[in-house]
């Protein structure tokens, strides 16, 4: 069996003590087994309660001074990390395939989103941060100042399924707004969040600002939730919605990235070759184990023919397979509960009457977990998969008979995370995706529009979440504001001599004169 000092180590440029310094784990060893190679396990230890609270305390301590240090210090961390994360892209889409099974292409994506990331609040921070002058009660006399401070020490909890962006991308946000970070990453990612972490520390990070404990969401996770001053998850809405009181009873703030059952439209004067490959892009990236992926389709009835032919015949044309190189499209899933899932969804379709166009079955002689994309007709309510988040390669085909059918079945759902329109008509594709009930809606692409615009707020409506990552939002959420009034002169109660009732008639001449001069 491989330990953490060996798995890491060449061709990787981390050996597995430097992972292992970015950890904060005493208690048993746990066996992680690779989603890519079967024979692939090693052993890590897992963080106790005191563990926890023992890298929260590290971690609020190493705070302190780098929230006095200027913004533009803190930039430069970001855009050093930038630097190293590109220089680093291999080693990193390797470690990414290695513990996720996916495609290189999707492994290759979420690193250079990092990238992105990171030159994003690595340019923009001090504008976001600067301190504001507000207007005072009484124009001249009362002076307002706007501070944002940090929120101080912040919790990641995170994903498997993308366990550098959104996890670490995260926390260069709170990072740059001043604040440490205290990351739990799921138990199947740990060694890309530790390498990322080690990257940081490598190019000027502070050491303690950024701790890292392991172990399950029930132990580690709510010892965590216990420990920070605001929470950022990322994961399932059923999860979401127990962290969220966890939260509340701390009287914590929390962001929720949570699921999705997301809808791609394709209106009747769609290019219909463009509208299936991008379909395509949408279902099956990462192998549907995406939050912003699509499993619902609404095509217009008038193309629906045409569209189901080219779509299933380019989805039948992906080469599956678990490669280190771009020759496989789709990899496989990421655990066996995630293949069972899938399998599930698809058989109870099956049974009860939905047609399987293409797909619908697992391929073990291409690899452990790999399902082959599936594309399913004549999906009904009481099927699990009309409703419900499948997370895989699996979709969902209606025909629709006009824009407000599509739009009336895209939004007939609890979550509301991302969209896709496909239109030759840019402009009505805008139209149609301001009546959607979803955070982000890409119109003539599938989710990298908004995913890859990081100046774009991503996030849900319904019971795909709370809160905002990306954009400015995406930092503001780990910062408060304060603000600081000065009065000058006069008090502001009755002085001077007069009796309350004068001060109180003063008073009213003065709001109706700030109202005549039209100050807010
Ligand atoms: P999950 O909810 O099972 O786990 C997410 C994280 O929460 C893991 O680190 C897990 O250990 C931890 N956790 C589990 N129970 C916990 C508890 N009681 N207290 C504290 N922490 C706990 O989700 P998953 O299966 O890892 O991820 C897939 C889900 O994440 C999908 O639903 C997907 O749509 C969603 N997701 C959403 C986004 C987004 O941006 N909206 C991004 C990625 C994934």
């Amino acid at each position: 069996m491989s330990t953490l000092s060996s798995l890491a180590a060449d061709p990787l440029p981390w050996n597995g003590h430097r992972l292992a310094a970015q950890l904060v784990a005493s208690g048993p060893t746990r066996v992680w087994h690779s989603a890519f190679e079967e024979d692939l396990v090693a052993e890590i230890p897992t963080s106790t309660p005191a563990d926890v609270a023992a890298a929260a305390q590290r971690t609020r301590a190493a705070q302190q001074d780098w929230a006095e240090r200027p913004v533009a210090d803190r930039q430069r961390v970001l855009l050093d990390f930038h630097d190293a994360v590109l220089d680093h892209r291999e080693a990193l889409t390797d470690l990414l395939q290695y513990e996720g099974g996916k495609a290189r292409l999707s492994a290759a994506e979420e690193v250079l989103h990092l990238a992105m990331t990171a030159r994003y609040y690595g340019r923009t921070a001090r504008e976001l941060l600067h301190d504001r002058r507000g207007r005072g009660l009484l124009p001249l006399l009362t002076r307002i100042d706007e501070r944002l401070v940090p929120k101080g020490l912040v919790g990641i909890i995170a994903p498997w399924n993308y366990p550098l962006s959104p996890t670490i991308s995260d926390g260069l946000a709170a990072l740059v707004a001043g604040n440490g970070v205290l990351l739990k990453p799921d138990l199947q990612t740990p060694y890309v969040a530790l390498a990322a972490v080690d990257l940081l520390h490598e190019v000027g990070l502070p050491p303690d600002l950024w701790t890292v404990v392991y172990g399950s969401g029930q132990r580690v996770g709510a010892e965590l939730i216990g420990q920070v001053d605001y929470l950022c998850f990322t994961g399932s809405t059923a999860t979401g919605r127990i962290v969220a009181q966890q939260c509340a009873e701390r009287l914590i703030g929390c962001s929720l990235e949570l699921g999705g059952k997301n809808p791609l439209l394709v209106l009747d004067d769609a290019d219909v070759e463009r509208a299936a490959a991008g379909a395509v892009r949408a279902c099956f990236g990462n192998a549907g184990q995406l939050c912003v992926s699509t499993e619902r389709i609404f095509v217009a009835e008038r193309l629906r023919a045409r569209f189901t032919a080219a779509f299933v015949a380019k989805t039948k044309a992906l080469r599956l397979g678990r490669r280190l190189d771009y020759d496989a499209d789709m990899g496989g899933l990421v655990t066996t509960d995630q293949l069972n899932r899938v399998r599930a969804h698809v058989e109870d379709a099956r049974e009860k009457g939905a047609e399987v166009l293409t797909g619908g079955r697992a391929r073990p002689d291409l690899g452990p977990l790999v399902y082959e994309p599936t594309v399913l007709s004549g999906v009904s309510e009481e099927m699990d998969c009309f409703a419900e988040e499948t997370f895989g390669p699996v979709v969902s085909i209606f025909g629709v008979g006009s824009d407000a059918e599509a739009v009336a079945g895209a939004n007939d759902s609890a979550y509301g995370l991302n969209a896709s329109v496909w239109t030759s008509d840019p402009e009505r594709g805008r139209r149609v995706a301001a009546r959607l009930r979803c955070g982000t809606v890409n119109v003539n692409e599938a989710y990298g529009a908004t995913f890859g615009s990081i100046d774009a707020p991503m996030g849900g409506m319904k019971s795909s979440g709370l809160g905002r990552r990306q954009g400015p939002e995406g930092l503001l959420r780990f910062v408060e504001s304060q603000a600081i009034g000065t009065q000058s002169l006069i008090p502001l109660a009755p002085s001077l001599g007069l009796s309350p009732g004068t001060f109180v008639a003063g008073f009213t001449g003065v709001l109706r004169v700030l109202k005549a001069v039209r100050r807010a």
